[in-house]
């Protein structure tokens, strides 16, 4: 039987994870469990920095952006000496579960614990929406909202100047962010690691635009890590009729009060890892598939592909 659960947040920060803390917190609450925050990640574990979480230590906490709990990466965790330290502070303080919040590298640490004797559950909580066994991961939403506000924006300001807009949203691989602001926000082109990247191609393409389409403006949505933006934004200017200007939208995609849509699913995820806790069931990670809560083995989530996004992608060309 389940008495003490800890709970942490691991990698990247995304909005919602507080309320998933929250969730977690609570339903173990109100199901007679304890609960320990874990502070900053399997960094916290190492170190002992547990905090014991009551109804109120995560009041107000559901509109706030970040994590309350603080998160970091600690890459000792692969060792296995380390692991060992932190079971023992696990069993140390008497917490005999653990929820882990984070993308999938924090997923490996949940399972390498699991192996160990302590059950862990995964929550996908990355911007990044790049885990695969979920349709969503909590804080893609969120992040969503942010790109488009910002990218309508600057489609007033481009269209009055003739410009061509390059923005550069995170994803971290994974082009379900720029896909996504894309459609939303109507934009010219894509450029994702799915679609694949070609500068000339590119280049023509808005020569077409300027020219035979004679477009007042274009936006590009591009992934990070794809090319150098600024150096694209000058070849653009030079050759196309565009005024080429490059907006890298940077760490203000991960931030802000998480949208309702992610509240409800940190929400829910956060209740089904307390589920499955109580049942007894770790090293698995909870997702949710066709609008309905799931949960699969760590290592079975870790070896599927990630969405396919085609339907998407052509959706995008015959919206064009
Ligand atoms: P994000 O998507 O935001 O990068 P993430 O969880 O994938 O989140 P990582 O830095 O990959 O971020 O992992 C977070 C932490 O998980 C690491 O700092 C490390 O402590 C632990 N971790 C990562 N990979 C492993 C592994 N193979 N075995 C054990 N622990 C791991």
């Amino acid at each position: 039987m389940v008495r003490k659960i800890g709970v942490l947040t691991s990698g990247g920060d995304s909005p919602g994870m507080n309320a998933a803390i929250r969730a977690v917190t609570r339903v173990a609450l109100n199901n007679g469990i304890e609960v320990c925050g874990i502070h900053d990640g399997y960094r916290g574990l190492l170190d002992g920095s547990f905090e014991m979480l009551t109804r109120t230590s995560v009041s107000d906490s559901l509109s706030r952006g970040g994590t309350l709990l603080g998160s970091a990466r600690l890459p000792e965790f692969r060792e296995e000496e380390i692991q060992n330290k932190c079971i023992a502070n696990l069993k140390q303080s008497g917490i005999d579960a653990l929820v882990v919040i984070g993308g999938d590298g924090s997923y490996r640490g949940a399972l390498a614990l699991t192996k160990k004797g302590i059950n862990c559950i995964g929550l996908p909580g990355t911007i990044d929406n790049d885990i695969p066994g979920t349709d969503f991961t909590i804080g893609f939403d969120t992040a969503l909202h942010t790109c488009v506000e910002c990218v309508d924006k600057l489609r007033d300001t481009s269209s009055s100047h003739h410009r061509c807009s390059i923005v550069e949203v995170m994803g971290n691989h994974c082009g379900d962010l720029a896909l996504y602001t894309a459609i939303s926000c109507g934009a010219e082109m894509v450029i994702t690691p799915e679609t694949g990247y070609d500068e000339l191609e590119v280049l023509e393409k808005l020569r077409y635009l300027a020219d035979a389409v004679r477009k007042k403006h274009a936006i590009v949505i591009i992934s990070e890590k794809i090319t150098d933006v600024d150096a694209l934004a000058k070849k653009v200017s030079q050759n196309t009729g565009f005024s080429g200007r490059a907006t890298v939208l940077g760490h203000i995609q991960r931030g802000g009060s998480p949208t309702p849509t992610d509240r409800m699913l940190a929400s829910r995820m956060g209740e089904k890892a307390v589920d499955l806790l109580m049942e007894g069931i770790g090293g698995q990670c909870v997702g949710i598939i066709d609008n309905e809560i799931t949960s699969m083995p760590i290592d079975e989530a870790l070896g599927r592909p990630r969405q396919n996004r085609k339907r998407l992608y052509r959706l995008f060309d015959r919206l064009i």
